[in-house]
């Protein structure tokens, strides 16, 4: 009769990153609407909501004060200017999920990574490059949400987001998001099943041979 073996396991905190236009986000939403086993960091910014966000949803929205305040009470695992303007990890995000058992997935840049990295070494991070520098403005323009400013400033900070790459435990190319986001799956399902983070392996294989 066969068996069905559980072994349990610690959640994985799962970072992707990359300029903004790359695909990252797509990727994102699609990894979580296929992969019950992980949910996404709801981080803190305070910049204004783009059409098509929701509160809670995409981030939550705050104020600089509300901000400045969340900083001063260890709000945070990690935050830092973007654009102008900043962005944070939430502690109590994070934890709720890890403590679930469920992994986390954050969408963050190279100084919230660099900064994670301290509070947890075990970390799993993803870079994801676009196929060319035109295709990355190609995509940013398509997207409709941003001023031409806005776009050169983004296609500027693209180049310094890019020059992190090698900080990064794997690194895409975004041709088209199915294969990207199949490449992404089989990293996480491959990192889930290391023996370091599987809880109660050890009694297992000892049921086996003794
Ligand atoms: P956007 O304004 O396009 O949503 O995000 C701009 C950049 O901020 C993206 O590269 C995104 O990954 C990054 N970002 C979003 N949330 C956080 C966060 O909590 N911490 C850090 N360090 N970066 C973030």
């Amino acid at each position: 009769m066969a068996t069905s073996i559980q072994l349990k396991r610690r959640g994985l905190l799962f970072v992707l990153s990359s300029p903004s236009g790359a695909g990252k986000t797509t990727i994102a939403r699609m990894l979580l609407a296929q992969d019950e086993g992980i949910s996404l960091s709801v981080s803190a910014t305070t910049r204004p909501m783009r059409e098509g966000e929701v509160e809670g949803r995409d981030y939550h929205f705050v104020t600089d004060a509300e901000f400045d305040r969340m900083v001063e009470s260890g709000a945070f695992l990690e935050w830092a200017h973007v654009f102008g303007r900043r962005y944070g990890t939430l502690r109590n995000e994070v934890w709720k999920s890890i403590e679930n058992g469920c992994d986390v997935l954050l969408d963050i840049d190279w100084q919230g990574t660099q900064q994670l990295k301290q509070v947890d070494p075990d970390i799993v991070r993803v870079f994801i490059l676009p196929p060319s520098m035109k295709e990355l403005e190609r995509r940013l323009r398509a997207r409709g949400t941003d001023s031409d400013e806005v776009i050169q400033s983004r296609m500027e900070r693209a180049a310094g987001e890019i020059s992190h790459w090698a900080e990064y435990d794997y690194v895409l190319v975004n041709e088209d998001a199915e294969t990207c986001l199949s490449k992404v799956q089989a990293i996480l399902d491959a990192e889930r099943l290391k023996a370091t983070r599987r809880i109660g392996l050890h009694d297992f294989v000892r049921s086996l041979i003794g």
